[in-house]
């Protein structure tokens, strides 16, 4: 199945389910409205002269566009690449020059950014430019700016126009391509979060992430009836594959609250469109428990959703079926490359299994734990995670060193994270590879140490990480945002952690702090805290 037969087939089986509402664009499409759009988009797109196969990037926060470009693009067979609408001009670049991209579709403007004058910086030609004709110094490949919305400016052309243009022989076209087309086409380049280092670009099939979305829906038994707040961004694969094309494989209604992350504007969607299902990181679960006025809301139509990306503490698992009634909330894991996701807890698992576990692996896909030496560990030991079936990309985009390192002949490929699994088949995440610290021989992971200090009472959010120190060559250090109201000192900490955790797992240094470094994505990027303590400390 490509991604454009999968919303073919559920536009015809719920052609009157609100696919896509939108309060905060007026927008409310249901699954015919949204077939036909994507329909006139894929034509418009080809009617302008862009072919199957070329690299179209959209750079815009969540909105209801993102999802007909999304279904449009895969229709016209182009790639789909994902733009971080908080990467800025060298990042932009990089990225589309990275792919080569030919088009790249935006907003105008926003609150937050001129996307706009951000362009006309880099590109000082695209004012000078008919559309199509785009020749920019900067990024040679590209050829179309378009803009979402009905106005064209400075050598851009407008999204509507685009939709407009739309010609019999491209609709044509378009109904061909749904025959032609494969599943094994790449149809999706997105970026890593970028939680380790530079982000990179992993080159995605339909049958990759169709087949994911199809199965993280199954574990979390989602239906036509279901209605899913995706407050995730979809520039990454947890709202373009876990969040959209999830509902779209079952049929559920997608629902965006905000353009960026807002959590008050999310638990106000989730009570006003009485939306049964809510995805995010643990950043975004935690700031929804600790957004004003949380206490009062009326969330008892929520019911199941997605925490992952990072590690989801038991203490918070336990707040979020508590406290925001979604008793049959999911962990699922899984990387970017592996179109998202390799193991999940699915509703029916006991409980204990779904608060402390990452769940089992998915059908149709195999995951083995190794040593260092690429041997098999037996259950219970740890090891590092790989991963091979369906969902493994077949490429970093035009990176063939990168992706050997990662991918090897048998077709796994590593995580970088190490994890346990037990004898009934449940995945422990411990930690990454890259984040766990050695204190005077002794390994420690991170994880360990958060989910202990997450049981004290003052404790928002913790980070754990290793600091230089001369004597043990890392020293323990934790960065804790305290709860609102509540204070506490170094020495408290350390007091807690007193015959509880092992001596040399109690954290020497203690800072307490507001707020983390963060990819988008709303991922702690523990190597700029490291950077910042090794300045802090040299
Ligand atoms: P980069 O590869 O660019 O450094 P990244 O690995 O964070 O960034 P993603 O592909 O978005 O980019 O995230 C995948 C990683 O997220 C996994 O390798 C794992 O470390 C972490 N992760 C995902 N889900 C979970 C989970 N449920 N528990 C713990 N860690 C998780
Ligand atoms: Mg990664």
């Amino acid at each position: 199945l490509t991604i454009g037969n999968l919303l073919q087939e559920t536009a015809a089986k719920y052609p009157e389910t609100e696919a896509i509402v939108v309060p905060y664009q007026n927008v409310r499409w249901t699954y015919h409205d949204l077939d036909l759009r994507a329909d006139e988009m894929a034509a418009g797109l080809l009617a302008l002269g862009l072919e199957p196969g070329d690299r179209v990037g959209v750079w815009a926060p969540n909105m209801a566009e993102w999802v007909v470009l999304q279904f449009a693009t895969a229709r016209a067979g182009m790639i789909l690449v994902n733009v971080n609408p908080a990467y800025r001009l060298s990042e932009l670049k990089f990225a589309l020059n990275q792919v080569e991209a030919k088009a790249l579709i935006t907003v105008p403007s926003l609150k937050t950014s001129d996307y706009l004058a951000m362009l006309t910086e880099l590109m000082p030609e695209m004012a000078k430019a008919t559309p199509g004709q785009l020749h920019a110094e900067k990024i040679p490949s590209l050829r179309w700016v378009i803009t979402l919305g009905n106005v064209s400016t400075l050598g851009t052309k407008s999204y509507e126009s685009v939709m407009k243009g739309a010609t019999v022989a491209a609709r044509q076209r378009v109904q061909d391509l749904a025959t032609q087309l494969q599943f094994d086409d790449p149809i999706n380049i997105q970026f890593t979060s970028g939680t380790t280092g530079r982000p990179k670009a992993a080159t995605l099939t339909h049958h990759n992430i169709v087949n994911n979305a199809y199965f993280a829906g199954l574990q979390m038994k989602l239906t036509d009836a279901d209605r899913m707040c995706i407050p995730v961004p979809m520039y990454h694969c947890f709202g373009m594959v876990l969040g959209t094309l999830c509902c779209a494989a079952h049929g559920a209604t997608m629902v965006f609250a905000s353009a960026g992350f807002d959590a008050v504007a999310a638990m106000d969607v989730v009570e006003t469109e009485r939306c049964t299902v809510f995805h995010g990181v643990p950043t975004m679960f935690i700031a929804a428990l600790d957004s004003p006025g949380f206490q009062d809301r009326d969330l008892s139509s929520l019911r199941t959703g997605i925490i992952a990306g990072a590690p989801c503490p038991a203490e918070l698992m336990k707040r979020i079926m508590n406290e925001m009634h979604m008793t049959q909330i999911t962990i699922a894991y899984g990387m970017t490359e592996t179109g998202p996701i390799s193991t999940q807890t699915s509703v029916d698992d006991p409980v204990k299994r779904r608060v402390e576990t990452v769940g089992r692996v998915l059908p149709h896909t195999e995951i083995k734990v190794v040593d260092p030496e690429g041997r098999i560990t037996p259950r219970g030991t740890a090891g590092e995670l790989l991963t091979r079936g369906y969902c493994v990309m077949p490429k970093y985009w035009d990176d063939p060193e990168k992706t050997a390192k990662a991918i090897d002949e048998a077709r796994w490929i590593a995580s970088g994270d190490i994890a346990i699994v037990d004898d009934e088949g449940y995945f422990q995440i411990v930690g990454r590879i890259k984040d766990m610290l050695i204190r005077g021989g002794e390994n420690i992971f991170p994880r360990e140490i958060e989910d202990f200090l997450y049981t004290h009472p003052a404790v928002e959010q913790v980070e754990v990480i290793g600091a230089p120190d001369e004597k043990y060559g890392e020293e323990v250090c934790a960065w804790i945002k305290l709860r609102q109201g509540h204070t506490c000192s170094e020495e408290e900490v350390r007091e807690f952690c007193k015959g509880k955790i092992a001596h040399f797992k109690i954290p020497r240094y203690v800072r307490f702090v507001e707020s983390y470094p963060m990819t988008i994505t709303g991922k702690v990027q523990k190597f700029v805290m490291r950077e910042q303590m090794a300045k802090e400390l040299a």
